[in-house]
């Protein structure tokens, strides 16, 4: 139920709604805007009349949310949500870089591609210490040290870090090192991990899962809003249809849904989506042309021996060159990047 209050509601009027919900046993989330102040409601509660709350001073409408995913969804938050990294925003007017290798392979290799990333005017160094393999043969990831890595490289570079948090264990380590916590797509309907990162304060970047609805991708999303972190974005990352000339396909369209159905950033990640270089460059030009909050490449100057991922990575000059002209396309749409 979301209950929108008057203009000039009060904070004893807001307390005392808050009250009453409270006592017929809902969880209250609130969401200030600069207008007015939303209250959502949760519990389900078939029969509930909500004349009980319409009544009470200061509410001006009470409706019910008929989507499963409430706090995710525009009615309960009709404004994006723009959520600060440090001093970078995230869902504003200005697009998101995040770019580094699949993998943290060496401290060379790392501070290599900081270099570029920064270069680049990204603000965000991706890499994973804790890798989910298809093959339990395949490189795992260096883990704490990996990360110890990044953080370094991402230090020097003035950068910030971006790695894939795989097992609850691995959250407070993690958060050590990290400032997004990166929920793999393989992990999306992971319950226990989500409802765990709704506990963290730092920001969680929830990939949409392998053969995952819109629907089902926003309510992970809810999991993590219901546990408290309202410091969530979307990454499209592709899905599992039969064609087989990508390694998945990616869901340009699931970028204006996401946008039409909730109020949180959404981001690209056309090198998952697509499995091979040449159609990198082509799918992040789509993205951002379709208002991605931001775009997630895989780099690597010897892709050739890449741990992970290398026939998708994009070499430095490759990357650098699509960043300027993304940079185009997002004056052409009025955006910055
Ligand atoms: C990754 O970003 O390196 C990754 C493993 O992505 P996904 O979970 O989308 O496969
Ligand atoms: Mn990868």
């Amino acid at each position: 139920m979301v209950i929108i209050l008057e203009r000039n509601a009060t904070e004893l009027q807001i307390e005392n709604i808050v009250k009453h919900l409270e006592g017929f046993g809902f969880q209250i989330h609130r969401s200030t805007g600069t207008e007015r102040t939303i209250i959502g409601a949760i519990g389900v509660k078939p029969n509930f009349d909500t004349r009980n709350i319409s009544i009470l001073d200061g509410v001006d409408e009470v409706y019910r949310v008929t989507t499963p995913y409430k706090l995710a969804g525009r009615s309960f938050q009709e404004h994006d949500t723009i959520i600060k990294i440090k001093d970078v925003e995230l869902g504003g007017n200005k697009i998101a870089m995040i770019a580094g290798p699949c993998s943290v392979e060496s401290e060379d290799q790392i501070f290599r591609l900081a270099k570029v990333v920064a270069k680049s005017g990204a603000k965000f160094l991706r890499g994973g210490a804790f890798k989910p393999r298809t093959s339990p043969y395949s490189f795992q990831g260096l883990g704490e040290e990996g990360l110890k890595l990044m953080r370094a490289a991402a230090d020097e570079n003035k950068l910030l870090v971006v790695t894939e948090v795989m097992q609850i264990e691995q959250i407070e380590l993690i958060d050590r090192y990290t400032d997004v916590f990166q929920l793999g797509a393989r992990n999306m309907q992971n319950f226990s991990l989500l409802k765990e990162l709704g506990k963290v304060t730092k920001p969680v970047m929830v990939k949409r899962g392998i053969a995952a609805t819109i629907e089902e991708w926003l309510m992970s999303a809810e999991y993590i809003l219901s546990g408290g972190n309202k410091n969530v974005f979307f990454c499209e990352r592709g899905i599992r249809t039969f064609e087989n000339y990508t390694r998945n396909t990616f869901d340009l369209s699931a970028i204006p849904v996401v946008h039409k159905k909730s109020h949180l950033p959404v981001i690209a990640d056309p090198s998952h989506a697509t499995g091979l270089r040449d159609q990198v460059p082509p799918m992040a030009r789509a993205a951002v042309a379709a208002g991605a909050d931001g775009i997630m490449i895989e780099i690597h100057d010897d892709p050739e021996n890449a741990f992970s991922d290398g026939p998708q990575a994009l070499l430095p000059e490759t990357y650098l060159n699509l960043m300027e002209e993304l940079r185009l396309i997002a004056i052409a749409i009025g955006r910055t990047l």
